[in-house]
């Protein structure tokens, strides 16, 4: 039999995850995509740099589906996380609020995450009454993004750079097709692009707009999030230094640049939680303004070294996973896009639904859900990860 090929439109984290994932299991795959991690300026839309990057599911009590996404990523991050090279670091996680969340007594995640444990009064930052500690998990995004690249060329993929104007395009082999032949499948992980794409036009796809403040603070390595706000502290593993701050919500709000206002609450939120971010606690250089040294915190008492902006690809309803259907060329159409703000922690969980939905069309048998595929990936960097996905 010979093997079947599939062209996966992206190259962000869902892109990158749904492509080594159907690599592993044996499929001829390439990627097409606008940009890829090494030249992430191709596309302004590009969201994957952009993120936090952390593991904080948003997954309810009740949401099954979810779940099932965000367990199979911090299983993947955690091993990941043990791996030089990776961009993916552990570290202490603080999830904290002014009270418990309403209707949760122990939440889901509980058991998925190591040394959960409930936080003592003393721990939490005035006038936080509540909170959990755990051991949690970091991404270095440029590093994280560069490997995944690196490991699906190694695995054998293909990259193509082109701007996809019709999903006919990608569908009839014009991009992307191997020697021009259209592929058995495509893969649609356009993130923000599915709403513009010709073929695709999702309208239900909108922007979430996130902004960040990238400070430096050598030695801070403790991940906080508050579970009644959007206020989180991921700090990065790589001995730079680095901690990333944020952050915001705001639906359907396009603007690129970062808003300096926005920036202040942000700082001034994330120093409540961490007051040891400030310049002046561990010994940066001063400011040059003169409120650095004050005690009411702003932008200038911590040590900025850059601004972000990225817009969430979200989508009305959830994200888009499977929804296999014929194209008229008769190549096999499967989406995963619309993943919010959880494309990391989710993305390999996504993605391993993906190759379960792709495998069982192609075998002509029925869907009927996703079963337990295994899938070892050669990581090639001192290890390789075995995840029962
Ligand atoms: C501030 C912020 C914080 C975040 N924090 C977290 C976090 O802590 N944890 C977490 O899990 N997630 C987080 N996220 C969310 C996460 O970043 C996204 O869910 C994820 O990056 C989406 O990945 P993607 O691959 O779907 O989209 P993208 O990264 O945007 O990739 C889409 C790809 O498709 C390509 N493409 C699109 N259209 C076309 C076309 N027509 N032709 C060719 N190529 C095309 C693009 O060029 C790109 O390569 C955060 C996001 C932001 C903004």
């Amino acid at each position: 039999m010979t093997t079947k090929s599939i062209t996966v439109l992206g190259a962000g984290v869902i892109g990158l995850n749904t492509a080594i994932l159907l690599r592993a299991a044996g499929f001829e795959v390439t990627i097409v995509s606008r940009c890829t991690p090494e030249h992430p300026e191709l596309d302004p839309l590009y969201t994957s740099p952009k993120a936090a990057a952390h593991w904080l599911t948003f997954a309810d009590n009740d949401d099954v589906r979810l779940q099932r996404w965000d367990t199979v990523g911090f299983r993947m991050l955690y091993e990941l996380g043990a791996i030089q090279g990776t961009g993916v670091a552990k570290q202490n996680a603080f999830v904290v609020g002014e009270k418990k969340k309403e209707g949760e007594e122990v939440p889901w995640w509980a058991e998925i995450v190591p040394d959960f444990r409930p936080m003592h009064p003393h721990e939490l930052p005035r006038p936080l009454t509540h909170g959990y500690s755990f051991h949690g998990i970091s991404i270095d995004l440029p590093v994280y993004l560069s490997f995944l690249l690196r490991t699906f060329r190694r695995m054998g993929g293909h990259v193509v750079v082109a701007d996809v104007k019709h999903i006919d395009e990608v569908c009839d082999g014009r991009i992307g097709g191997r020697e021009g032949k259209r592929p058995d499948v495509v893969v649609n992980c356009a993130g923000m692009g599915a709403l513009t794409l010709g073929g695709v036009k999702d309208t239900k796809v909108f922007p979430t707009r996130g902004q960040t403040v990238i400070v430096r603070a050598p030695g801070y390595t403790q991940q906080w999030s508050r579970h009644d706000q959007v206020c989180y502290i991921v700090p990065r593993m790589d001995g730079t230094g680095t901690v990333c701050l944020g952050g915001t919500r705001q639906a359907d709000e396009w603007a690129l640049e970062p808003d300096m206002e926005t920036a202040e609450d942000i700082v001034r939120r994330c120093l409540l939680l961490a007051p040891e971010l400030r310049r002046d606690h561990w010994g940066g250089e001063p400011s040059p303004s003169s409120s650095s040294t004050s005690k009411t915190p702003s932008l200038d008492s911590v040590d900025v070294i850059s601004h972000a902006v990225g817009l969430r690809p979200s989508r009305i309803g959830g994200p888009l996973v499977g929804a296999p259907s014929r194209h008229h060329t008769g190549t096999l159409l499967v989406h995963n896009y619309g993943h919010a703000g959880y494309g990391y922690q989710a993305g390999w969980g996504c993605a391993a639904e993906v190759v379960g939905v792709v495998v069982r069309e192609l075998s002509g048998a029925v869907f009927g859900g996703v079963e337990e595929v295994e899938v070892q990936v050669q990581m090639r960097v001192g290890g390789s990860v075995r995840v029962k996905l």
